[in-house]
């Protein structure tokens, strides 16, 4: 082939249409808006950094770390803690580059190609996002008027379409619910594929169905560091059978969490008054926040078991807007169907949360 032929094989769009797939092409990308604001409500992140004394033991110990050595592959230390604080063997337990990539080797594992995965609608988009991109057919059941589980309608779904894999994010993101615990132990029981349910806000709920992995062999629990104040480190926890666990540990990158990142959960594992009490502050202020945001005309929020609140404005895009000029950064899902004028805010500090609020008075009675 001439370097002619060449340029016009690979010109233009040519490369894109004749060898990404079709899948990929049609994907909507991951969207994380670049505004930047001071009082950023928009991740559900913790708004607390470390405190001084945890953060000198961090600076110790990074000091020690061989950054030009691959890290350790399998994080044996690091498993090793979270396997004494859960009481799970270390062969039930598969760390990820946060629980993003967790769902990315379980569609890879359990659905690729051919699979099926059935998702409630609205929930968490990467779920939908990385089984398309594997080639799964996605099978979406909408929430009920509660956004809480239609079973009839997924049970019915499980029968006709026998999915590889079910994901159930409870709490629920964006809507912040815990589905019906019952609902979800149906599910379980009547489903011959893998259950996954992803515990990611499961520390402000207080309810987790962990326990169970151990009776039910198609159940997978999803936990994360990234709510609870280390979103940076990127360190996602999956839980199930040791027979499961092996399989899915065959299609992880083998240097996957890297040796700063152990080193610093390695210590903030290891320091759970100040978590728990960051915890305990904000769910205090969940309570504040929600009752504030039910007592304002034109709010309706939702109630909610996670670290955000989700609630229907009467026009999003012109509050996200009015809440930017204001430096406050939220989450606006607003687009037709459901999540029509519908809004995401993240429980910050303190003072973070008087500022969304006395901004959305504000704005609302203007
Ligand atoms: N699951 C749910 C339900 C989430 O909301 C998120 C974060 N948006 C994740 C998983 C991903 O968490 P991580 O930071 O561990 O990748």
């Amino acid at each position: 082939m001439t370097s002619k032929d060449n340029k016009s094989q690979t010109s233009a769009s040519g490369i894109v249409e004749s060898r990404v797939s079709k899948a990929i092409r049609d994907i909507s990308p991951y969207s994380v808006p670049a505004i930047d604001c001071n009082i950023k409500l928009d991740g559900n992140e913790s708004p607390f950094g470390l405190p001084d004394e945890v953060l000198a033991k961090v600076y110790d110990s990074i000091k020690d770390v061989s950054i030009n050595r691959y890290p350790d592959p399998e994080a044996k230390k690091l498993i090793g803690q979270i396997s004494k604080a859960t009481d799970f063997s270390n062969e039930g337990i598969l760390l990820g580059n946060g629980s993003d990539e967790l769902i990315g080797m379980l569609v890879t594992t359990l659905a690729d190609g051919t699979g099926k995965i059935l998702c409630p609608t609205p929930t968490f988009s990467m779920f939908k996002l990385t089984s398309l991109a594997m080639g799964a057919d996605v099978i979406e059941v909408p929430l009920d008027d509660n956004f809480d589980l239609d079973l009839e309608n997924i049970i019915s779904v499980i029968e006709d379409n026998d999915p590889d894999l079910i994901f159930l994010a409870s709490p629920n993101n964006p809507t912040g619910n815990m589905y019906n615990s019952g609902k979800i132990a149906e599910i379980i029981s009547v489903a011959k594929g893998v259950v996954v349910v992803d515990e990611a806000y499961s520390d402000f709920s207080g309810f987790t169905f962990l326990p169970l992995v151990k009776e039910c062999k198609n159940l997978v629990i999803l936990r994360t560091l990234s709510k609870v104040g280390f979103a940076g480190l990127r360190i996602g926890m999956l839980f199930a059978n040791d027979n499961l666990v092996a399989e899915i540990n065959k299609v992880r990158y083998p240097y996957n969490i890297n040796s700063l990142s152990q080193a610093v959960a390695e210590i903030v594992l290891g320091e759970h008054e100040f978590v728990s009490e960051n915890i305990q502050l904000i769910i205090r202020e969940r309570a504040r926040v929600f009752n504030a945001m039910s007592s304002i005309d034109g709010i309706a929020a939702y109630p909610t078991d996670a670290n955000f609140v989700f609630f229907k404005a009467h026009d999003a895009d012109l509050l996200f807007n009015e809440l930017v000029a204001r430096d406050i950064l939220i989450r606006n899902f607003n687009k037709p169907g459901r999540l029509e004028n519908c809004m995401r805010v993240t429980i910050g500090a303190p003072e973070e949360n008087d500022a969304f609020l006395a901004a959305l008075n504000e704005i609302l009675s203007s």
